[in-house]
């Protein structure tokens, strides 16, 4: 069963179906200038640890900072990014952005914290991908320990491909995800075998948890087999208390969504951080 959560109708861009190829190429050319111009920022969504409460990591999602148009959402230009190619400039300096960020909090002494950057299938396929990451851990200084890279099920397809890549990246030492689990096909024997540290269940599954059955009992599965596979399982998309006691119930340790925060600049992330660190050390006298 296909669910549909919005995530393609990016309205704002549509092809139109007598001019779409113009449009497209006007679109990645816009793409490409937005780059140059610095107009693309980095949110952060934190994630939770749902004992105690602390952020224990950040999400990485990037958005358009139109001159003209506002803040627009990586749905209406990820499709297209994707298709293009050009989500592998963007990829990569999201990646870079995200590993700096991580490296400047650090440097001013918070808690650290592992930073989850999505990865695209084009960027999966570059021959070079390997190297490029290498290159931006050492540009950056960032311990590759607290990197995670999001991946999802249909670039595990070309098994053979996966095993070799993701075996590379995690001898740099980075940490590999599983996102939107459960929308696509996984065989439940390579999630072992590409050494995957961790699965984020699909916001879809969560959304109806408390009115759908199968969708708990999706849920419930999902954690359960991480664990027996000893893999982290993290919910995603998590908006009411309720759907928190849910997984909390099924012993889900980790999770993301507006029921805590939405994804923030780095700023206020940064306040964020800060405060919580300050009311640890109040309480700690
Ligand atoms: P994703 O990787 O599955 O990211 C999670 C999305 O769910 C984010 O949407 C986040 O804002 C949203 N979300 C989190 N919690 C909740 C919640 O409680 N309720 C609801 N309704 N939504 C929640 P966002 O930022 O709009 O990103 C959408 C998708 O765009 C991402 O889905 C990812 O596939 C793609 N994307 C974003 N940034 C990048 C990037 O740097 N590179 C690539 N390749 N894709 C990206
Ligand atoms: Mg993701
Ligand atoms: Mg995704
Ligand atoms: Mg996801």
């Amino acid at each position: 069963r296909m669910k549909d959560d919005g995530k393609n109708n990016y309205n704002v861009f549509k092809p139109n179906p007598n001019s779409g190829g113009i449009e497209r190429l006007t679109l990645e050319n816009s793409i490409r200038k937005a780059l140059q111009l610095n107009e693309f920022v980095v949110y952060y969504q934190p994630q939770i640890d749902i004992m105690t409460g602390d952020i224990i990591g950040t999400e990485a999602l990037v958005r358009w900072n139109h001159p003209t148009l506002g803040l627009i959402p990586p749905a209406k230009f990820i499709p297209i990014a994707e298709e293009t190619g050009i989500i592998v400039p963007l990829g990569e300096w999201v990646l870079k952005t995200a590993c700096l960020q991580n490296q400047v909090w650090r440097e001013k002494g918070l808690a650290p914290m592992s930073v989850s950057v999505n990865l695209s299938s084009r960027q999966f396929s570059k021959h070079d991908l390997v190297e490029t990451i290498e290159e931006i851990l050492r540009e950056t200084r960032m311990d590759p320990q607290y990197l995670e890279l999001e991946i999802t099920e249909s670039m595990t397809m070309n098994v053979d491909v996966a095993i070799e890549v993701l075996g590379k990246l995690k001898e740099l030492g980075i940490h590999l995800c599983i996102d939107d689990f459960g929308t696509g096909y996984s065989n439940l024997y390579y999630l072992k075998l590409f050494s995957i540290d961790r699965l984020k269940i699909d916001r879809s599954f969560v959304r109806d948890i408390m009115t759908d059955s199968n969708d708990a009992d999706i849920v419930a599965t999902i954690i359960a087999m991480a664990y027996k596979l000893g893999i982290d399982a993290i919910a995603e998309g998590v908006e009411t208390k309720d759907q928190l006691d849910f997984l909390r119930s099924q012993n889900c340790h980790e999770v993301q969504g507006f029921y805590y925060h939405q994804p923030l600049p780095a700023e206020q992330l940064e306040q964020l951080l800060m405060k919580s660190a300050e009311i640890k050390t109040n309480s700690q006298r």
